[in-house]
């Protein structure tokens, strides 16, 4: 689902155009009019990570893979929600923006893996058709792709600092805007504090 707008104004800063080439056959529906389907550069590494979070995230593993597809168009679902990825029924979506700033990173495969463990969590939760309060869906969302990251073989302190360090940068935004920011610190702490102590997910898959 949507990554709120604050997250990607602090985020990297656009590079330079890659070339997508739109993929002929794409069938799925992606939930958002605009978006087209292409093929990337950085195919191979996206599916890689989904396969590794996926495979390791116990008892979820046992259901089919997900779909995943990076897509260009307007960044945004919505007036005002800018998005990296959502989910659209059983399909991850990825915007290419997203993805080119992450595999162009430093650290690129971490960078990829949250927000690939982030959709991931949603769509294991079931929130494609939830009607419930859109920030809890996205701590929810944190705290779930947390502890698969670190199941995944990522180390999930990675994300914690990295969440840390947008709190200590926040204080330019709004009081609603920092909230939401340490309430995704607090989230993205609590799943990987139960994935680093060996504790189970209190959800039950679907
Ligand atoms: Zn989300």
């Amino acid at each position: 689902m949507l990554l709120l707008g604050i997250a990607t104004a602090i985020g990297v800063v656009a590079c330079a155009r890659a070339t997508f080439t739109p993929i002929a056959d794409w069938r799925r529906d992606l939930c958002v009019r605009e978006a087209v389907a292409v093929h990337t550069p950085w195919d191979a590494g996206v599916h890689r990570v989904l396969h590794k979070l996926h495979s390791r995230s116990g008892p979820w593993s046992r259901q089919p893979l997900p779909a995943i597809v990076v897509v260009t168009g307007p960044p945004m679902t919505r007036p005002g929600h800018f998005a990296d990825g959502w989910i659209c029924g059983s399909t991850i979506v990825l915007h290419a923006n997203a993805v080119a700033d992450a595999a162009r990173s430093a650290d690129s495969d971490r960078m990829l893996a949250t927000i690939i463990a982030h959709e991931l969590a949603h769509l294991v939760l079931g929130h494609g058709t939830s009607a419930r309060d859109p920030a809890q869906l996205e701590f929810e969302a944190d705290a779930l792709g947390a502890y698969f990251f670190e199941k995944g073989g990522f180390d999930c302190a990675w994300w914690v600092a990295r969440s840390r360090s947008l709190v200590s940068r926040s204080h330019q935004y709004a009081a609603r805007e920092r909230g939401i920011i340490a309430a995704r610190y607090d989230a993205v702490q609590s799943g990987c504090a139960l994935a680093k102590s060996g504790g189970q997910v209190p959800v039950e898959p679907r």
